[in-house]
């Protein structure tokens, strides 16, 4: 085999291999069941990739691929076992952040060692002229989405931590101003960059002033936001990766980073508009920022509520025993109590004395789409038991009894009856058409979003205070004894 044909045949269909093995993967990540073969076949297709660009550059320096693999092999490993699912979107933003860096970073390199280092340089001359018109647009574009991304994402790191002040929104006056200014300035700045013939250390403050500007922006478009937006802004800065990796694929001249790139961006603006909707919240609204000034999931305020009922397992287990039909509501809590295998074994229990039991799926329940349908995957719930929001409302005013176990803002009525809340509008299960409703969950504590749950007041709602796990161990060990 020729070099010319490895290079002319090979390669290209090495990467076309690749592209259609991340294209099926994506499509079985869509689905629960599919989601494991999803994930075996993009991982089959990153090292098609991998071994395909090796080919194509050539002579490179293994000790440098060999020490990039092994630390991101131990990086990933470790992060894969020892993330809980609860930090999931902390994670996915590190991830974000890692790839806007990469394209920044291939950017800048590709500008020092194709312009400000090039030793035969003409004299002044444009971006255009030397790298192209694709490159001298993509350089800046992919210098401005990799900057943004980068310190973007760790912002909204350093927000879903809940730490350092970052919990909350930032606002910081005539902030609208300042990102206009900025977006602006770095505009104009690439556009310079890319027509405009300049001496070789202008060129190189100028590639320096636009990383800043990019930095700088990125940090200031995430500070405002509040924390409950977080993981929509996660999405959409996966989108910006995806956007800033192909950039980076029209800068080094790689088909296969251009098609991976828009495949992040676009799946990343398609989850984003996905959340958006479920949520009744729209992008520019998301962006604007503000939202859960003042939320909490902190300390209960009880004095916000009236005709709260509570009760044990063993009553609760009482109601159970007659029960023909449950439907079991997972949110949040149930994440955090790792409270998945308590419900499956208490979901046996009940089928197993002839009770019907679903669990219902609200699309924003948890901290991520499909969070609750990964964690119930974790226990071996089977999939036909968990339903959809849409097909599983209509049934709730027929089932006896619904176990809402650390779900809030998802099962909260105000959503649809009080157009002066903040989640006036986000689609909810319709949990309180039960015959009885249990809620499981520490306190009265607001959700995410900050806001009052009056399932809690009504006539046909039973608390059941304390840690879901625990809960649903006393359950379970009181419907054993029934
Ligand atoms: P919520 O955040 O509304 O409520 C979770 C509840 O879990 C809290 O009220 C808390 O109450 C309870 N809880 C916490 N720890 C435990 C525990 N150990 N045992 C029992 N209960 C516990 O969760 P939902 O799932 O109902 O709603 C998700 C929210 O996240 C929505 O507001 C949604 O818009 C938002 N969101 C979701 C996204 C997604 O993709 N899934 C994306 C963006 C936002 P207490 O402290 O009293 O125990």
């Amino acid at each position: 085999m020729t070099k010319d044909f490895v290079l002319g045949w090979g390669v290209p269909l090495l990467y076309l291999l690749s592209a259609i093995c991340f294209i099926l993967g994506l499509k079985l990540l869509t689905k629960v069941r599919s989601a494991r073969k999803g994930n075996a076949y993009a991982t089959l297709g990153m090292l098609i990739a991998i071994v395909a660009t090796l080919i194509k550059v050539g002579t490179v320096d293994y000790r440098w691929i060999l020490g990039g693999l092994a630390a991101g092999t131990v990086l990933g490993l470790v992060s894969a076992m020892r993330v809980p699912m609860t930090s999931m979107p902390e994670l996915v933003a590190v991830f974000n952040g890692l790839g806007g860096a990469a394209s920044l970073l291939v950017a800048l390199s590709t500008t020092w060692l194709r312009v400000i280092e090039q030793p035969t340089a003409p004299g002044p001359q444009p971006l255009m002229a030397t790298l192209g018109g694709a490159g001298a647009v993509m350089v800046p574009l992919s210098i401005l989405v990799g900057g943004v991304t980068l310190t973007g994402s760790v912002v909204a790191f350093l927000k879903l931590l809940g730490k350092f002040g970052y919990e909350r929104p930032i606002l910081l006056p005539a902030r609208h101003l300042i990102n206009f200014l900025l977006v602006g300035g770095a505009l104009s700045a690439a556009a310079i960059f890319a027509l405009v013939p300049l001496e070789t250390p202008q060129v190189r403050e100028l590639a320096l002033v636009l990383t800043g500007v990019a930095l700088l922006l990125g940090w200031l478009l995430v500070l405002p936001i509040g924390g409950a937006d977080m993981p929509v802004v996660v999405s959409l800065l996966n989108s910006y990766s995806g956007v800033a990796a192909a950039a980076a694929g029209f800068v080094i001249d790689n088909t296969l980073l251009i098609i991976a790139g828009a495949m992040v961006g676009s799946a990343g603006l398609i989850l984003t508009k996905i959340m958006c909707v479920a949520m009744n919240r729209s992008l520019l609204n998301v962006l604007v920022g503000g939202f859960g000034q003042g939320a909490s999931s902190g300390p209960a305020e009880a004095s916000e509520y009236v005709n709260v009922k509570s009760a044990g397992p063993e009553e609760a287990a009482m109601v159970l025993e007659n029960a023909t039909s449950v439907i079991i509501v997972p949110g949040y809590g149930l994440a955090v109590a790792q409270a998945q295998h308590a419900a499956k074994e208490l979901s046996d229990l009940l089928i197993a004395r002839g009770c019907e039991v679903r669990f219902a799926i609200h699309p924003v329940a948890g901290r991520m789409p499909g969070h609750m349908n990964v964690l119930l995957a974790e226990a071996d719930v089977p999939y036909e038991r968990l339903v959809e929001m849409d097909v599983i409302n209509s049934d709730f005013r027929n089932t006896d009894v619904v176990i809402v176990l650390g779900a809030n803002d998802v099962v909260n009525p105000a959503a649809a009856t009080d157009p002066a809340s903040p989640i006036f509008g986000m689609p909810i299960l319709d949990a309180h058409q039960a015959q009885t409703v249990f809620v499981v969950k520490r306190s009265l504590g607001a959700g995410y979003a900050g806001v009052k749950n009056v399932l809690f007041e009504r006539d046909n709602t039973v608390m059941l205070f304390g840690d879901a796990k625990a809960v649903l161990q006393g359950l379970a060990t009181e419907v054993k004894a029934l």
